[in-house]
Order: C-alpha cells, then structure tokens, then sequence
C-alpha cells in the first residue's frame, strides 16, 4: 500500500526528553500488513532501555513540578495534549491505518476520542472533591489524595493510539509520571505521543516510551523495582503471567483483558436493528476488538430467519485496502495473528455450520486479508464458541428458554461485555442482571460514556476504570487524622486504664 506522507524510517524510543536508540542497539522490523514486507525499523527495547525510562520517570516523579502542580495547572496542560491530538487527526488517521490495517473510516474517529479522553479528565481532576468526615469536637478526618508515582503503561495493537490515550489520560491527570511499552506490531503511531507532548509543553521525564518485545521490554517494566503500577490491556494468558511477575514487588495492577461477548437476541427484538448492530459488533475495526459481539445467542422462532439475513448481509461486506473509503474489512494487523485466525476457521469448519466468508477474497491474494465469516449452530463446547478469535469470525447459536440464553451466554471463561436485544424492558432487565460481564448493552450497540465503568469479570479483568475509577486507580487516598479536642490516650506506664480512656474519639474508631 502506498506509505502515508511524512513517514520517518526508523521509531526510536522517548527517554528523559530526547528520542534515543536501545543501548544495545537492536532494532525489529514493522510489517505493513497489506503486503507483510518490512516498511519501516523500531529500536527493540530490553531492560536497560527500561532502566533509563523508570530512572527519568522517577526523577520526574520525585523532583520535577507534574505531581506537585494544581490540579487547575494539570488540566491546562492535558487540555493542550487535547488539542496537539486533534490537530493531528488525519495525519493519526492515515498512520494508523497503515500500520494495523484497519479502515481508514474507522480508523478517523481515533484522534477525537482520544483527544476527549484528555478533556474528560482534566474536566474530571478540576472538579474532583475528596471525603472527608467529622466527629464533632473529637476528630476531623480527610483523605489526601496523592498521585501513585510510577505508572507503567503496556497497551495492545487493535486501535494502539486510542488505546494509549484511556491510560495516558488518568495516568497524566492523577500526577503519575509514565513509561509506555506499545504493542509492537503496531508502533508508528505511538511515535506521534512525542510531538504531541513536546508541543503540549509537558515537562521532561513525565512522559517516556520504551519500545519493544512483550516479553523483553515488557517484561523489565513489569518487575521494575520503582515502577508502582501497572496498567496492561492484551490478552488474558498474558495478563495471567503479568499478574504473577508484579506480585514480588507488590505492584498495583488494573487489567483489560480478552472478550468472548455474547449478543442474546430475543424474537420479539427490533430485527433489523438486533441485525445491524450484531453485524457492526463483530466486523467493524476487523473484529480486532475487545467487545466484539463474536456469539450471537438467537431465540429459536426467529432462528432461521436471523441466520439467513446475517449470513446474506455478511457475505456483502466489502473486504479491500485499508486506505479505501468503501472498505468495511481491511487487512489483519500481522502474519502470525492471520494464521491464527485462519486456523480457528478451519477448527470452526469441523465444528459448525459455515454460512458465509470461510476464506481469502479471491481479489486480494496478498496481505492478511479475510472475509466476513459465519458460523451457525455452533454448539456450546466447541473451540470457536468458547475461545477469543479477534478477527472477523462470528458463532450462532440458537436457544429455547430465557434460562438456556443466559446459561449459554455464561458458559465461557470471559465477561467483558454482553448485548441483549429485546422489545421486553423487563426481561432486558432481569437477563442483564444475571449475564456475567462487566458491561451490558441493551438494544444499543457499543457506545459508551466515559463517565461509565469499564472493565470486565472474570478472565476478562481485574479492576474498572471509567470516570473517577480510573483517577482510583492512579492515586493514592491518604487517610489523615486530625485530633480536635483534648488527647485521651490510655496511660500506659502511668496510672492504669480509667474508662474514658478506652474511646479513640468516636464510632467505629
Ligand atoms: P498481548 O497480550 O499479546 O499484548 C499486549 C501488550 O502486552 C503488548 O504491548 C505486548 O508487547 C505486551 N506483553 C506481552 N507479553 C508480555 C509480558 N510477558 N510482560 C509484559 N508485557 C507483555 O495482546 P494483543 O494481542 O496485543 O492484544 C489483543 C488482546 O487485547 C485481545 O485479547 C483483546 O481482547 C485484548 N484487549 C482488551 C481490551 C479491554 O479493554 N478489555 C481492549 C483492547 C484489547
């Protein structure tokens, strides 16, 4: 595909201020993902590169004016990150496009939401207030909220740049000073983080990025002795070994892990739009998304009939360039995650009914290209029902009874989000409330508000972020204890207890 204008050659990481090479020097190649030949080198970070990254996040930590400013100050700063972002919006558009393959249409809304996760928290720090609780004449007790100093930042390759910006945007605002290691199939955007921050004026060593392997960069990050958080979205395998390696050093940790989301679609539903957004759900980004509704659950009546417009309408999406208006399926981010949804195909072939894609389009016999795949009567124990595919890959299932949906819908390691689609408020209510998933959807596809939790259950998450969540997670409450009155303490060493002395100043004291 043709490169967009104004490309560098080479991604290095940002330390302390400047753009610098590895110590060691090594590089690894990026891969476009229409042809899969190398178009550009990245500096492949280890543990020395993270050493000096935590080294200058920590002295802008301990030293520097970030965490010390007013919240007011703060915000005027991630107000400016805002506007570096928006300006940049088709030059983001085109870069991210190019390196992960998505459609340039989906790939245009990234710069503006990204750009509005800076002004929701700069909004949300300037009007946060904190608790704080009497005990008349005794004790006034108030909470200090503190940034948590060090966050590390380890974000995935389905739409990175959007990605980076839900941790850079509460991570920035609560005061912590930053290390991020993007994913490495998709870097080139990150690398616009540095003129983003530079012009927004952010002082030198709050906001660093390493570059590199999961398993190397990533890795030093994670079991970095003065790194005090860390904030991962990936799968949920590596979530598990993260979870295991910040364990010695005690760290904090928020997980966005993988999803198996099921779409419930009751036969008294709105059809058409029950079909609409069920399609959206799963092809739109490539199915390279976390809340994909990749198993749509529909009730028996309308079984047939849903399977015979969804597979007619999938066989219709339009797979082609990413850089293509009209294309509604582009290229897969990489080889490897190619082949891996290509196998999962042929699992699904042994297993289920196929009724549309299954393949290659025969117009695109180069690059890491997919058609819209659907699989009916897939049943409950199989592969394709019960694992996270991330591509363009759907499951049917029909159900009988209310019970049945939800025992279906559960029947899954996952919890991430749920849909259900269904003109019975009550029911809608009632199967929300039994689905195990940390985010409901009920006759609406996935638009959230960023006041709202975010996060799953089960092999999905640990922690919710969303509004004054995410700003938890980043801060520390400080619980500070303020005598009012006379001291009572009891007299050790003195005269014994008395009784008035066995009270600390009030109820649950
Ligand atoms: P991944 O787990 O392979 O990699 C994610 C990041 O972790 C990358 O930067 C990678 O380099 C790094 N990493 C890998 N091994 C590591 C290790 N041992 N130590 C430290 N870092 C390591 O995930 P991916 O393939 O990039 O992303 C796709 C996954 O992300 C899917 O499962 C998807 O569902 C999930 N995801 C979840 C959400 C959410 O909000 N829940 C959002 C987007 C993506």
């Amino acid at each position: 595909m043709t490169k967009p204008e104004g490309l560098p050659d080479h991604i290095q990481h940002y330390i302390g201020g400047e753009l610098v090479d590895s110590v060691s020097g090594e590089t690894f190649d990026v891969l476009d993902p229409t042809t899969n030949e190398p178009y550009i080198t990245c500096a492949a970070g280890d543990k020395a590169d993270v050493d000096k990254a935590v080294a200058a996040a920590r002295k802008a930590f301990d030293e520097g004016p970030w965490p010390r400013m007013l919240p007011r100050e703060r915000a005027t700063y991630l107000y400016k990150i805002a506007d570096e972002v928006t300006k940049m919006h088709e030059r983001l558009a085109a870069r991210e496009s190019f390196d992960s393959g998505l459609p340039i249409r989906q790939a245009s809304g990234q710069a503006k939401r990204a750009a509005e996760n800076f002004r929701f928290f700069a909004d949300l720090i300037v009007a946060q207030i904190d608790d704080a609780f009497k005990m008349p004449g005794r004790q006034i007790n108030y909470v200090n909220r503190k940034p948590k100093g060090v966050a590390g930042l380890i974000t995935p390759w389905n739409t990175p740049f959007m990605q980076e910006s839900w941790k850079l945007g509460p991570a920035l605002a609560s005061g912590c000073t930053v290390v991020l290691k993007p994913a490495e199939f998709t870097p080139l955007s990150a690398g616009l983080w540095v003129e983003v921050m530079e012009n927004a004026g952010i002082p030198e060593g709050v906001f660093n990025i390493v570059h590199g392997m999961g398993e190397t960069a990533g890795d030093a990050l994670v079991k970095h002795e003065d790194v005090n958080l860390i904030s991962f979205t990936g799968e949920a395998a590596t979530g598990r070994v993260i979870f295991g390696n910040c364990a010695p050093t005690m760290k904090s940790m928020s997980m966005e892990l993988g999803g198996k989301s099921p779409a419930i679609v009751f036969a008294d539903c709105d059809f058409e739009a029950a079909l609409d957004s069920t399609l959206f759900g799963v092809f739109s980004l490539n199915g390279e998304r976390c809340t994909a509704s990749s198993r749509i659950l529909v009730e028996r009546p309308i079984y047939d009939k849903f399977v015979e417009a969804y597979a007619e309408r999938a066989k219709k999406v339009k797979v082609g360039e990413p850089s293509n208006p009209d294309t509604e399926i582009a290229a897969l981010v990489h080889p490897s995650h190619y082949e891996k949804v290509m196998d999962y195909i042929e699992i699904g072939k042994s297993e289920a009914r196929l009724v549309a894609g299954g393949k290659r389009p025969e117009h695109l016999p180069v690059g890491n290209y997919v058609e819209a795949t659907v699989f009916a009567d897939v049943a409950k124990d199989a592969r394709i029902f019960q694992e996270e595919i991330f591509g363009p890959v759907v499951a049917i299932t029909p159900f009988d009874t209310e019970e049945e949906a939800i025992e279906l819908a559960n029947a899954v390691e996952y919890g991430l989000a749920a849909y259900v689609w269904t003109s019975n408020i009550t029911r809608a209510h009632r199967v929300s409330h039994e689905i195990e998933a940390g985010m409901v959807w009920i006759n609406s596809h996935n638009v959230r508000d960023l006041r709202t939790p975010f996060g799953g259950v089960k092999a999905s998450g640990l922690g919710q972020e969303g509004g004054y969540r995410s700003l938890e997670f980043y801060s520390i409450q400080q619980a500070i204890h303020v005598c009012l009155g006379d001291v009572h303490t009891t007299r050790f060493g003195a005269s014994g207890y008395a009784d008035n002395d066995l009270g600390l100043g009030g109820p649950g004291a």
